[in-house]
């Protein structure tokens, strides 16, 4: 099948042209981002992938649609970034992948824990510099912490099991809570209490409507005074300008983010010569106790291996006709979610 793929770099083409080898799909690729104003470059493929931080709003779908595609093939779990009413008026098959590691993510998110309690980023700085001085590195034993987990599926769940192995204990909230997880010794509470109990707090949930700001002025207000707030799973969980003010309080004492609200404008690309204009993003990074990765959670070899061949297998699934359990369909319309 002819395939679209847009917002490649030479890893995704690496890791997706060694997986085309068992499938022999014409893969045409873009470094574009696709958006409505790249989606044209598309015309006549029946296929389209696209990344996290592609816009498939409406005119873009129109436009491919209107070209001749039949199949949005995303290279990622989440579905947020897709119009998915529309992609399904327009006749639209949607699939992504929905695991490929959730390992790297769980595992990307206990970094950014043992680096901002151990503050390894200033340790690595000073100590090239020639400063081996200890004050400011002070940093606390986690075992025996309260880690809150918000979203208890797949990365949720091993993030959850890590900690317990540092000797957590763990404070559960989902809209679905999983009993086989609770019995591992996860104790599912409400919000309010999951705010106000835990040392750290790490989001694993998907991106809903409901789920959108979901760390805000008043759940900061609930927290502990100095909690640790994890973010690896999208950024408009958290409303950045909130939790800017809970850490000039100091109500919030440590942040790791690997996402961020407006990290379209600026993650994946080389940006090192330019003038940033996101000034809430520029305010972030000037604190010592934030630290920010740009989306790289998922970036292990085995995730985008598995990426790669779960994309070409939906690829290969849709061409041949197959229901595939990957198809994500507009929430009316989906039978559980
Ligand atoms: P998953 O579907 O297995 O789990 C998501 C969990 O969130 C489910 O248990 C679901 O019931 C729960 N949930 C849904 N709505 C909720 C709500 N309103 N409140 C509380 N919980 C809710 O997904 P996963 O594979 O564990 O991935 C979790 C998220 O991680 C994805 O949605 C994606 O946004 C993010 N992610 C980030 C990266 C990265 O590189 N940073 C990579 C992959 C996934």
């Amino acid at each position: 099948m002819r395939v679209a793929v847009f917002s490649t770099k030479p890893y995704d083409r690496r890791f997706l042209e060694a997986a085309n080898e068992k499938h022999g799909h014409e893969l045409e690729f873009f470094a574009a981002e696709f958006n409505a104003n790249t989606a044209p470059l598309a015309a006549d493929f029946p296929a389209v992938c696209i990344f996290v931080n592609d816009n498939a709003d409406a005119k873009a779908l129109e436009i491919i649609a209107s070209r001749g595609t039949k199949l949005l093939a995303l290279r990622s779990a989440g579905f947020n970034h897709v119009d998915l009413q529309k992609a399904a008026d327009l006749g639209l098959t949607v699939l992504r992948v929905p695991a490929y590691s959730p390992y790297a993510v769980a595992e990307h998110a206990v970094g950014l824990i043992l680096t901002l309690n151990r503050k390894i980023h200033r340790a690595y700085n000073r100590v090239r510099e020639g400063n081996f001085a200890l004050e400011g590195l002070m940093g606390f034993d986690i075992h025996d912490r309260t880690v809150g987990v918000i979203g208890t599926g797949k990365i949720g769940q091993i993030f959850g099991n890590l900690m317990q192995g540092f000797g957590c204990q763990i404070l559960a909230y989902d809209l679905y809570p999983n009993a086989e997880y609770a019995a591992s010794g996860a104790k599912y509470v409400d919000l309010p209490e999951l705010f106000a109990n835990s040392d750290i707090i790490s989001l694993h949930c998907p991106l809903t409507p409901e789920t959108y700001h979901i760390i805000n002025d008043w759940a900061i207000e609930q927290m502990k005074h100095g909690v640790m707030l994890i973010n690896t799973s999208r950024g408009a969980l958290v409303n950045t300008e909130a939790v800017i003010a809970g850490l000039k309080s100091g109500k919030i004492g440590y942040l790791g983010l690997d996402v961020y609200e407006q990290e379209e404008n600026l993650f994946f690309e080389d940006l090192s010569t330019e003038i940033i204009q996101d000034d809430v993003f520029q305010r972030l990074l000037t604190f010592p106790n934030v630290i920010v990765t740009g989306h790289q959670a998922f970036f292990t070899e085995e995730a985008v291996r598995n990426i790669c061949e779960t994309t070409l297998s939906n690829v290969s699934d849709f061409e041949q006709g197959i229901t595939s359990k990957n198809e994500v369909k507009a929430p009316q319309k989906a039978a559980a979610k």
